[in-house]
């Protein structure tokens, strides 16, 4: 029953004794919206308090400025921290707050804002993209770069991060959460390597026997998320890509470089190249190193010991294998152009 139904019915039964057919309907009507043409006469005691509120101007005026005040503040908070992030495992409030992220100004397919974080030692020597939930069913890998957004804002390690907690918002809001996005697309197949058109739908049919989580879509970078991605490689220029999946549990790798042999307890394992991923996109054809990290467990986050370990073993490999040109800064770059064997 609403506010208005209650105040009608209210208001028959205090003036069904009155004989004064009519009369009660004529004030509800009144209430909504607030008249402030109403004088003081309005506000008597023996009001409904809600009438005693809305029919005195003053008191109205002041209930509605409260009531802004506090969804203002409510649709701050939820940009600060999306009630959404309280899905993924082992982030609190409090981490989900600190990460402080931000709209990028993209959006996903059903127009959830893209958030990201950046968190810069100055002067910075390398540019680092952090990507989670690319696959929406993978909460696990959100936690990850969420708990490393608190490890960087602590130490960045002369580094510019940029963290992507989630690429795939839709995909992990809907119940069950999903691996594609709001298409049906998988993010991972959709970006534009070679002969996409003929490899991504064939190995989509001969390789996958046209598993819906993994359809590539209809076009490479046909999808919101999978271009502000693309975008961001070719505008960021990351001198390394770390893209936290799961359930796999293994350590993967793209790119020029010697790979890490291991990160916590992951162990290096290629596991292959697909039409279409990103280690393929980024790797393979910019040259840009990426790392990917296969979390062993979707649902549940390691622990924050292995979290830790994962990242101070990052840092060490970073630190012993990143070149380290002297006049680089955290300006926009031409990205590494060799083109390099790699996997996944
Ligand atoms: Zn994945």
């Amino acid at each position: 029953m609403s506010v208005f139904m209650k105040l009608r019915r209210n208001e028959s039964r205090g003036h069904s004794n009155r004989g004064a057919e009519g009369v009660g309907d004529s004030r509800i009507r009144r209430i909504f919206p607030v008249d402030l043409t109403h004088g003081p006469q309005s506000c008597g005691p023996q009001w409904h308090w809600l009438q005693w509120i809305c029919l005195c101007p003053v008191r109205s005026l002041v209930v509605r400025l409260l009531g802004m005040f506090l969804v203002v503040g409510t649709v701050g908070m939820a940009h600060a921290c999306p009630a959404f992030f309280l899905r993924v495992p082992q982030v609190s409030r409090a981490l989900c707050q600190q990460a402080a992220l931000v709209p990028s100004g993209a959006t996903s397919v059903l127009g959830q804002p893209l958030l990201v974080r950046d968190v810069a030692a100055s002067p910075a020597q390398w540019r680092v993209l952090v990507l989670g939930g690319i696959h929406g069913d993978e909460f696990s890998s959100a936690s990850l770069v969420f708990h490393w957004i608190g490890m960087a804002l602590r130490d960045p390690l002369d580094t510019h991060w940029r963290f992507l907690p989630v690429l795939n918002p839709d995909g992990m809001l809907r119940r069950p959460a999903t691996r594609v996005n709001a298409h049906g697309v998988d993010l991972n197949r959709n970006f534009a390597t070679p002969d996409w058109v003929r490899e991504a739908p064939l190995y989509w049919e001969r390789r996958t026997r046209k598993d819906p989580r993994r359809w590539p879509g209809s076009a490479p970078l046909s999808e919101p998320e999978s271009r502000y991605l693309a975008e961001q490689i070719r505008t960021f220029a990351p001198d390394l890509v770390v893209s936290v999946h799961a359930p796999y549990g293994v350590l993967d790798f793209d790119g020029p470089l010697r790979p890490p042999t291991r990160l916590g307890r992951l162990y290096l394992d290629r596991v292959g190249v697909f039409p279409g991923s990103l280690g393929h996109y980024c790797g393979l054809q910019q040259g840009i190193p990426v790392v990917t990290v296969e979390l062993p467990n979707a649902l549940r986050a390691p622990p924050p010991a292995e979290m830790r370990r994962m990242w101070g073993d990052l840092q060490r490999w970073m630190q012993n294998t990143l070149p380290r040109p002297a006049s680089k800064t955290t300006g926009a770059s031409a990205p590494q152009s060799a083109p390099v064997s790699g996997l996944h």
